[in-house]
């Protein structure tokens, strides 16, 4: 539920590799209920933005979810603090059933990253999930066997399943068909009306259908920030994407 403070508050995030600053002093805050797209040029800084927030690389500065601190804590820490990650290719496991990775991922946020332990029942939280991701007929399919599209959408229930309410989405459409990629858009819109998403994205054409407010990174930098029609507008922007 929405409290006054479920949102994602990044102050002055910074951070370098060898000398090589990669994110420059970055102020951002993304709000509960919204589905905000970060895109811009490779090597914009997109993805080390995530990382940073996530534990994945060390970074300074400040970045606030729910009004705890993220920066400095351990991914799994991270990840019981409400914040879940996807990848560009889905980490689902391929043996196990869409119903017992979903299992998996529930006990994980519960008892921690303990493989072995036995699963739980079916809750009613993954019955909901399931149901919210499309994924109730292939319940006892082996991830394994799924098209593209419905891997993606196990690991966004996987997500979901762990109570994650800040969801950090890379390329969340990348190779799926145009009706997965609609589909893909709806499921992400239910998701953003209760949650804070947030989606690094190449595809224009999907964020135009569906981001509810986007921000354009240039070389570590907010560039321009605002709704499609903004960016779009953005004499910037389209100097940036079109080269010129
Ligand atoms: P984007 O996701 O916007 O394409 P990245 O965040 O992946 O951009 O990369 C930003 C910059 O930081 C790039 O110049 C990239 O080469 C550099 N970079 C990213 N990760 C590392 C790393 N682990 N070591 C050194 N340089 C890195």
């Amino acid at each position: 539920g929405g409290q006054w403070n479920d949102y994602l508050e990044i102050k002055g995030l910074h951070v370098e590799f060898d000398g090589f600053v990669a994110v420059k002093n970055l102020d951002l805050t993304v709000e509960h209920g919204d589905l905000r797209f970060l895109i811009g040029p490779n090597g914009a800084g997109k993805t080390t933005i995530i990382d940073a927030i996530t534990g994945l690389v060390p970074a300074t500065g400040s970045a606030t979810f729910r009004g705890e601190q993220l920066l400095g804590k351990k991914p799994n820490d991270i990840v019981k603090l409400g914040v879940g990650r996807t990848f560009q290719t889905a980490s689902v496991v391929e043996e196990l059933t869409v119903l017992e990775n979903l299992q998996l991922a529930e006990g994980f946020r519960k008892k921690g990253r303990d493989l072995f332990r036995p699963m739980g029942g079916v809750t009613q939280n993954i019955e909901y999930m399931m149901d919210v991701c499309n994924l109730t007929e292939d319940a006892h399919k082996p991830a394994g066997i799924l098209p593209h599209g419905k891997k993606q959408w196990l690991e966004i229930g996987m997500l979901l399943v762990q109570d994650a309410h800040l969801l950090l989405l890379d390329e969340p459409v990348a190779g799926m068909t145009p009706a997965e990629r609609i589909a893909t858009g709806e499921l992400l819109k239910r998701c953003s009306k209760n949650r804070t998403v947030i989606i690094v994205e190449h595809d224009m054409e999907f964020m135009r259908q569906f981001a509810d407010s986007v921000t354009v990174l240039n070389q570590g930098e907010i560039l321009a920030q605002g709704s499609v029609e903004d960016i779009q507008n953005n004499d910037e922007v389209v100097r940036i994407y079109l080269g010129g």
